[in-house]
């Protein structure tokens, strides 16, 4: 495929690219981007992206030398007469709705400005990726949360057929803080706003109202990239936004140690209930790397318990989810995150004997015990995580050898298998003693399978986090919305949170120990 990408940056580009590397692609670049204002701005985006290009070696198609100011207000001038939002939108640009709802005439002014905006760069980008033969195009500009993804994607949708060009659309989303932070590290420009002078202006706006709603006495802003940062004239000031999130643990451990932890790797089996919680507490600790393996999407059910799911991540990875989480949390943490479930098959995709530890959050009997064997002939720690449904006291879960596990179902189950497995090894594992609680569990309507929709996600190399068109009107969508519903143990995030937690302790003290 001979791919044109429009970028509208180089910390935006970064991650696309990856992402189409790793899918066999090579991108070449595209730079029009008349709405970034003032000249200097321009200049500086324009000339970042060559540099990357440069670094990458891609190939530069076309980078636009001239300003285009006027050409872009001569488009968008018409969006000026728009009056107070006739609509409701939860976000625009990237910042909730209800920060502006001080000013209805900028919010509904903006959502057609934008759109115009989207609409000048993708279509000068569909003619020329169909005057110079290329077989696609997509835009950087899907990668970004703060923008409207669903404009982007069908005025891209409508400039292919008017230029009779493919459209490659991709959800770059779940990559954009990776993006950014690797940009940070390659001392790329970080720019402050979206690109306009209007969204020059907005930011102030929206600086106003939070200062004003928060009482803040302090001179914080928010920058586009959805970070606080804080202006040159605050007397406490830090453009590091990273700079001081250790510094209780660095009081409590020491900065030695807290540099031990920096240095350590832990991988994650599991981003449910219990091992969402024990990669957050690892992320909030200052642990370096992280690696996240789940091949499940969030439900409605797991809102309870789960770190990554809300209302706002239905129907996406989980592991992309909590991978964008752990890096809002902590920027310079390398998380990665694998949309697989681990099996016999693939052991040796996540160098399991390279990593410092391995947390075992699995459900599934055959791949925990899969997953203890390949841990233990690796060169890692391995702390695994038996049942947490049907309990409900935090206060029972502790931390032992599995050989004396009592009062766990699950831990009973793992021994036996090991058992016949030949396995004499030992590890920590950490389990509930208490008695399980019979509630009544119920049935389903149909006696399907509620994780339908996860095997047909998984097995169709789904990158784009959303559902497959034949999900859409079948029972494993309405299995999605829990319609369906089948034979399931109650659990709740005390507990399940707790297990997590008290797993991540485990890895933290055993490396500040080491
Ligand atoms: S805010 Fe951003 S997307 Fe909207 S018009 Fe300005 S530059 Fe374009």
């Amino acid at each position: 495929m001979k791919l044109l990408l429009h970028c509208c940056c180089a910390p935006c580009s970064v991650s696309c690219v990856k992402m189409l590397r790793e899918e066999k692609i090579e991108p070449e670049i595209f730079f029009f981007n008349p709405n970034i204002h003032p000249f200097t701005e321009y200049r500086e985006r324009r000339e970042c992206i060559k540099k990357f290009a440069d670094n990458e070696n891609l190939k530069l198609a076309y980078a636009e030398e001239e300003y285009g100011l006027r050409e872009f207000l001569k488009e968008i001038t018409s969006t000026l007469n728009e009056h107070p939002a006739k609509f409701s939108e939860t976000h625009i640009m990237g910042f909730p709705a209800a920060h502006l709802t001080e000013f209805p005439t900028i919010q509904s002014q903006r959502a057609a400005r934008c759109e115009k905006c989207y609409r000048m760069r993708i279509e000068k980008t569909a003619a020329f990726a169909a005057e110079n033969s290329f077989t696609a195009f997509t835009t950087t500009l899907l990668i970004s949360p703060y923008q409207n993804h669903d404009a982007i994607k069908k005025t891209a949708q409508e400039a292919a057929e008017k230029y009779g060009i493919d459209f490659l659309y991709r959800d770059f989303r779940p990559l954009f803080r990776e993006g950014q932070a690797i940009s940070r590290e390659s001392g790329f420009y970080m720019q402050k706003y979206c690109g306009c002078v209007f969204s020059e202006e907005e930011r102030y706006l929206i600086e106003k109202k939070e200062l004003k709603s928060e009482g803040a006495q302090d001179s914080q802003t928010r920058s586009t990239d959805g970070l606080k940062i804080y202006s040159q004239n605050s007397s406490s000031a830090s453009s590091n936004p990273c700079e001081n999130i250790f510094n209780r643990i660095s009081l409590l451990i020491g900065n030695d140690n807290l540099e031990k932890l920096k240095k350590t790797s832990v991988l994650v089996f599991g981003a449910g209930g219990v091992g969402s919680w024990a990669a957050e507490a690892l992320a909030r600790s200052g642990i370096g790397r992280i690696g996240i393996i789940d091949n499940d999407i969030v439900c409605p059910s797991n809102i309870n318990r789960q770190a990554e799911a809300t209302t706002l991540t239905l129907g996406k990875f989980k592991a992309s989810c909590l991978k964008a989480r752990l890096l809002e949390i902590n920027p310079e943490c390398q998380v990665t995150s694998y949309n697989k479930i681990f099996s016999r098959e693939n052991e040796n995709n996540f160098d399991i004997d390279k990593t410092d530890y391995v947390i075992d959050a699995i459900d599934s009997l055959n791949h925990k015990l899969d997953l203890i064997e390949k841990a233990a002939a690796s060169n890692t720690t391995l702390f695994s995580s038996m049942g947490m449904a049907l309990k409900l006291d935090s206060s029972l879960i502790k931390a032992s050898s599995i050989w004396k596990t009592e009062g766990c179902s699950l831990a009973r189950l793992v021994r036996q298998g090991l058992r016949k497995r030949k396995f004499t090894g030992d590890f920590t594992a950490v389990y509930s003693s208490e008695e399980v609680i019979h509630s009544s569990p119920y049935e389903t309507n149909s006696g399907k399978e509620s994780r339908t929709i996860k095997s047909e996600v998984s097995g169709a190399e789904n990158t784009n986090n959303v559902f497959p068109a034949s999900m859409q009107n079948n029972d494993s969508f309405d299995n999605f919305l829990g319609n369906n519903k089948k034979r399931v143990n109650g659990s709740i995030v005390t507990v399940t949170g707790a297990a997590g937690l008290l797993l991540a302790g485990l890895v933290i003290r055993h490396a500040i120990n080491k």
